[in-house]
Protein backbone atom coordinates (compact mmCIF):
# COMPACT_ATOMS: atom_id res chain seq x y z
CA UNK A 1 0.00 0.00 0.00
CA UNK A 2 2.97 2.34 0.48
CA UNK A 3 4.82 2.03 -2.55
CA UNK A 4 1.40 2.88 -4.24
CA UNK A 5 0.52 5.53 -2.34
CA UNK A 6 3.90 6.85 -3.45
CA UNK A 7 3.80 6.49 -6.95
CA UNK A 8 0.30 8.00 -6.71
CA UNK A 9 1.95 11.41 -5.11
CA UNK A 10 4.86 11.32 -8.16
CA UNK A 11 2.22 11.35 -10.36
CA UNK A 12 0.50 14.66 -9.01
CA UNK A 13 3.86 16.41 -8.63
CA UNK A 14 4.10 15.80 -12.36
CA UNK A 15 0.65 16.64 -13.66
CA UNK A 16 2.12 20.30 -13.45
CA UNK A 17 4.76 20.12 -15.94
CA UNK A 18 6.34 23.73 -15.65
CA UNK A 19 5.69 23.80 -11.68
CA UNK A 20 7.12 20.64 -11.16
CA UNK A 21 10.70 21.70 -13.04
CA UNK A 22 12.04 24.30 -9.88
CA UNK A 23 10.97 21.25 -7.13
CA UNK A 24 13.14 18.55 -9.72
CA UNK A 25 16.07 20.86 -9.84
CA UNK A 26 16.02 22.06 -6.38
CA UNK A 27 16.59 18.53 -4.96
CA UNK A 28 19.85 17.60 -6.49
CA UNK A 29 20.99 20.76 -5.36
CA UNK A 30 19.99 20.83 -1.74
CA UNK A 31 22.04 17.39 -1.99
CA UNK A 32 25.03 18.72 -3.12
CA UNK A 33 24.85 21.75 -0.84
CA UNK A 34 24.44 19.43 1.60
CA UNK A 35 27.36 17.36 0.92
CA UNK A 36 30.13 20.46 0.25
CA UNK A 37 28.75 21.19 4.18
CA UNK A 38 30.31 17.83 4.89
CA UNK A 39 33.46 18.79 2.92
CA UNK A 40 34.44 21.49 5.68
CA UNK A 41 34.79 19.00 8.45
CA UNK A 42 38.23 18.83 9.77
CA UNK A 43 39.14 15.35 10.31
CA UNK A 44 37.92 13.64 6.88
CA UNK A 45 39.26 10.77 5.62
CA UNK A 46 40.65 11.57 2.40
CA UNK A 47 38.22 8.26 1.40
CA UNK A 48 35.19 10.07 2.60
CA UNK A 49 36.95 13.08 1.33
CA UNK A 50 36.93 12.00 -2.46
CA UNK A 51 33.04 10.29 -1.64
CA UNK A 52 31.74 13.30 -0.83
CA UNK A 53 32.45 15.10 -3.58
CA UNK A 54 31.59 12.42 -5.72
CA UNK A 55 28.23 12.46 -4.66
CA UNK A 56 28.10 16.22 -4.98
CA UNK A 57 29.49 15.95 -8.63
CA UNK A 58 26.41 13.26 -9.50
CA UNK A 59 24.11 15.49 -8.10
CA UNK A 60 25.25 18.72 -9.84
CA UNK A 61 24.80 16.48 -12.78
CA UNK A 62 21.43 15.12 -11.93
CA UNK A 63 20.18 18.86 -12.12
CA UNK A 64 21.85 19.08 -15.63
CA UNK A 65 20.27 16.21 -16.62
CA UNK A 66 16.63 17.46 -15.27
CA UNK A 67 16.99 20.95 -17.04
CA UNK A 68 18.27 18.83 -20.08
CA UNK A 69 14.88 17.01 -20.39
CA UNK A 70 12.45 20.06 -19.80
CA UNK A 71 14.44 23.02 -20.91
CA UNK A 72 16.72 23.15 -23.41
CA UNK A 73 14.97 25.66 -25.68
CA UNK A 74 13.05 27.49 -23.02
CA UNK A 75 13.01 31.47 -23.54
CA UNK A 76 12.10 33.68 -20.97
CA UNK A 77 9.11 35.16 -22.98
CA UNK A 78 5.65 33.04 -23.22
CA UNK A 79 5.29 31.05 -25.88
CA UNK A 80 2.79 31.53 -28.53
CA UNK A 81 1.39 28.39 -30.79
CA UNK A 82 2.91 29.08 -34.44
CA UNK A 83 3.30 27.00 -38.20
CA UNK A 84 6.23 25.00 -37.91
CA UNK A 85 8.16 23.50 -40.57
CA UNK A 86 8.88 20.15 -39.93
CA UNK A 87 12.30 19.65 -41.75
CA UNK A 88 13.96 22.89 -40.25
CA UNK A 89 12.65 22.07 -36.73
CA UNK A 90 14.54 18.45 -37.13
CA UNK A 91 17.73 19.79 -38.44
CA UNK A 92 18.29 22.14 -35.43
CA UNK A 93 17.73 19.34 -33.11
CA UNK A 94 20.11 17.14 -35.12
CA UNK A 95 22.77 20.01 -35.05
CA UNK A 96 22.29 20.47 -31.15
CA UNK A 97 22.80 16.50 -30.71
CA UNK A 98 25.69 15.78 -33.30
CA UNK A 99 28.83 16.27 -30.66
CA UNK A 100 26.84 13.61 -28.75
CA UNK A 101 26.19 11.44 -31.89
CA UNK A 102 29.82 12.04 -32.79
CA UNK A 103 30.80 10.89 -29.13
CA UNK A 104 28.74 7.43 -29.56
CA UNK A 105 29.88 6.96 -32.99
CA UNK A 106 26.41 7.36 -34.54
CA UNK A 107 25.98 7.84 -38.10
CA UNK A 108 22.29 9.88 -38.44
CA UNK A 109 20.66 9.46 -42.33
CA UNK A 110 17.31 11.77 -42.64
CA UNK A 111 14.63 11.41 -45.03
CA UNK A 112 13.04 15.01 -44.39
CA UNK A 113 10.20 17.02 -45.85
CA UNK A 114 9.41 20.87 -45.30
CA UNK A 115 5.51 19.85 -43.90
CA UNK A 116 4.12 22.09 -41.63
CA UNK A 117 2.38 21.54 -38.24
CA UNK A 118 1.15 23.97 -35.79
CA UNK A 119 2.96 24.07 -32.47
CA UNK A 120 4.79 25.56 -29.51
CA UNK A 121 8.48 25.79 -30.97
CA UNK A 122 10.25 24.73 -28.06
CA UNK A 123 7.81 22.01 -26.81
CA UNK A 124 8.57 20.32 -30.16
CA UNK A 125 12.11 20.75 -30.53
CA UNK A 126 12.18 19.52 -26.45
CA UNK A 127 10.27 16.79 -27.20
CA UNK A 128 12.25 15.63 -30.80
CA UNK A 129 15.38 16.12 -28.56
CA UNK A 130 14.59 13.93 -26.03
CA UNK A 131 13.41 11.02 -28.61
CA UNK A 132 16.94 11.52 -30.44
CA UNK A 133 18.86 11.97 -26.88
CA UNK A 134 17.59 8.17 -26.58
CA UNK A 135 18.01 6.69 -29.65
CA UNK A 136 21.87 8.02 -29.62
CA UNK A 137 22.12 6.63 -25.95
CA UNK A 138 20.61 3.18 -26.82
CA UNK A 139 24.05 3.00 -29.27
CA UNK A 140 27.09 3.67 -26.81
CA UNK A 141 29.35 1.38 -29.57
CA UNK A 142 27.83 3.11 -32.42
CA UNK A 143 24.88 2.99 -34.91
CA UNK A 144 22.37 4.52 -37.10
CA UNK A 145 19.90 7.19 -36.10
CA UNK A 146 17.95 7.39 -38.97
CA UNK A 147 14.84 10.40 -39.32
CA UNK A 148 12.29 10.03 -42.25
CA UNK A 149 8.99 12.26 -42.62
CA UNK A 150 6.22 11.20 -44.87
CA UNK A 151 2.42 11.84 -44.50
CA UNK A 152 -0.02 9.09 -43.32
CA UNK A 153 -3.78 9.75 -43.61
CA UNK A 154 -3.76 13.67 -42.76
CA UNK A 155 -0.85 13.19 -40.59
CA UNK A 156 2.66 14.50 -40.68
CA UNK A 157 4.87 11.01 -39.40
CA UNK A 158 8.19 11.73 -38.08
CA UNK A 159 9.85 8.14 -37.75
CA UNK A 160 12.67 8.43 -35.05
CA UNK A 161 14.74 4.76 -35.51
CA UNK A 162 18.31 3.65 -33.96
CA UNK A 163 19.99 0.43 -33.99
CA UNK A 164 20.32 0.34 -29.89
CA UNK A 165 19.89 -2.17 -27.36
CA UNK A 166 16.26 -1.88 -27.61
CA UNK A 167 13.78 -2.19 -25.23
CA UNK A 168 11.48 -5.60 -23.61
CA UNK A 169 7.69 -5.12 -23.85
CA UNK A 170 7.55 -4.40 -19.92
CA UNK A 171 10.44 -1.17 -20.82
CA UNK A 172 8.17 0.13 -23.70
CA UNK A 173 5.02 -0.37 -21.18
CA UNK A 174 6.62 1.78 -18.43
CA UNK A 175 7.93 4.44 -20.89
CA UNK A 176 6.62 8.03 -20.07
CA UNK A 177 6.15 6.35 -16.28
CA UNK A 178 7.62 9.65 -14.18
CA UNK A 179 11.41 8.40 -13.00
CA UNK A 180 11.28 5.04 -15.21
CA UNK A 181 15.00 4.82 -16.40
CA UNK A 182 17.61 1.99 -16.97
CA UNK A 183 20.51 4.31 -17.45
CA UNK A 184 21.27 4.54 -12.99
CA UNK A 185 22.33 7.62 -11.85
CA UNK A 186 22.67 8.74 -15.52
CA UNK A 187 19.42 8.85 -16.47
CA UNK A 188 16.19 10.76 -14.84
CA UNK A 189 13.44 8.85 -16.14
CA UNK A 190 11.72 11.92 -16.93
CA UNK A 191 12.69 12.63 -21.03
CA UNK A 192 9.57 10.35 -22.05
CA UNK A 193 7.03 11.61 -19.73
CA UNK A 194 7.70 15.06 -21.19
CA UNK A 195 7.34 13.70 -24.75
CA UNK A 196 4.00 12.39 -23.98
CA UNK A 197 2.63 15.14 -23.19
CA UNK A 198 3.45 17.23 -25.74
CA UNK A 199 2.59 14.91 -28.08
CA UNK A 200 -0.48 15.07 -26.28
CA UNK A 201 -0.38 18.75 -26.37
CA UNK A 202 -0.48 18.59 -29.72
CA UNK A 203 -3.12 16.34 -30.85
CA UNK A 204 -0.71 14.04 -31.65
CA UNK A 205 -0.13 10.24 -31.53
CA UNK A 206 3.06 8.13 -30.71
CA UNK A 207 3.73 4.61 -31.37
CA UNK A 208 6.87 2.85 -30.22
CA UNK A 209 7.89 -0.40 -31.18
CA UNK A 210 11.57 -2.35 -30.46
CA UNK A 211 13.65 -5.30 -30.36
CA UNK A 212 16.46 -6.03 -27.87
CA UNK A 213 19.76 -6.18 -29.43
CA UNK A 214 17.75 -4.91 -32.63
CA UNK A 215 16.79 -1.49 -31.84
CA UNK A 216 13.95 1.12 -31.63
CA UNK A 217 11.34 2.98 -34.02
CA UNK A 218 9.30 5.61 -32.37
CA UNK A 219 6.60 7.40 -34.91
CA UNK A 220 5.39 10.32 -34.30
CA UNK A 221 2.16 11.38 -35.86
CA UNK A 222 0.93 15.04 -35.84
CA UNK A 223 -1.99 16.79 -37.66
CA UNK A 224 -1.08 18.18 -40.53
CA UNK A 225 -1.27 22.30 -41.04
CA UNK A 226 -4.32 23.33 -42.66
CA UNK A 227 -2.70 24.66 -45.92
CA UNK A 228 -1.56 21.81 -46.89
CA UNK A 229 -4.97 20.58 -47.58
CA UNK A 230 -5.70 23.69 -49.56
CA UNK A 231 -2.67 23.06 -51.90
CA UNK A 232 -3.60 21.43 -55.40
CA UNK A 233 -2.73 17.37 -55.52
CA UNK A 234 -0.14 18.86 -58.26
CA UNK A 235 1.35 20.95 -55.61
CA UNK A 236 1.36 18.33 -52.97
CA UNK A 237 3.16 15.89 -55.18
CA UNK A 238 5.74 18.98 -55.67
CA UNK A 239 5.85 19.94 -51.82
CA UNK A 240 6.36 16.23 -51.11
CA UNK A 241 9.29 15.95 -53.65
CA UNK A 242 11.20 18.64 -51.76
P1 LIG B 1 16.17 8.51 -19.30
O1 LIG B 1 16.66 8.69 -20.70
O2 LIG B 1 16.63 9.59 -18.38
O3 LIG B 1 16.45 7.13 -18.77
P2 LIG B 1 13.58 8.61 -20.55
O4 LIG B 1 12.23 8.91 -20.03
O5 LIG B 1 14.10 9.45 -21.65
O6 LIG B 1 14.57 8.64 -19.30
O7 LIG B 1 13.62 7.09 -21.01
C1 LIG B 1 13.19 6.10 -20.10
C2 LIG B 1 13.77 4.73 -20.43
O8 LIG B 1 13.22 4.25 -21.65
C3 LIG B 1 15.27 4.71 -20.66
O9 LIG B 1 16.00 4.61 -19.45
C4 LIG B 1 15.42 3.45 -21.52
O10 LIG B 1 15.42 2.30 -20.72
C5 LIG B 1 14.15 3.43 -22.33
N1 LIG B 1 14.36 3.97 -23.69
C6 LIG B 1 13.88 5.13 -24.19
N2 LIG B 1 14.22 5.29 -25.47
C7 LIG B 1 14.95 4.20 -25.82
C8 LIG B 1 15.59 3.74 -27.03
N3 LIG B 1 15.57 4.46 -28.17
N4 LIG B 1 16.23 2.54 -27.01
C9 LIG B 1 16.26 1.80 -25.89
N5 LIG B 1 15.67 2.16 -24.71
C10 LIG B 1 15.03 3.35 -24.68
MG1 LIG C 1 16.09 10.28 -21.97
Amino acid sequence: LRKRIIRAEKMEAVSHLAASISHEIRNPLTAARGFMQLLEQHHLSPEKRKQYVRIAIEELDRAEAIITDYLTFAKPAPESVEKLNVKTEIERVIDLLRPLANMNSVEVKTTLAPFTITGEREKFRQCLLNIMKNAIEAMPNGGVLQIYVSIEKQHVLIRISDTGIGMTKEQIERLGEPYFTTKGIKGTGLGMMVVYRIIESMNGTIHIESEIHKGTEVSIYLPLSSNFHNLTNEEKKLFMAL
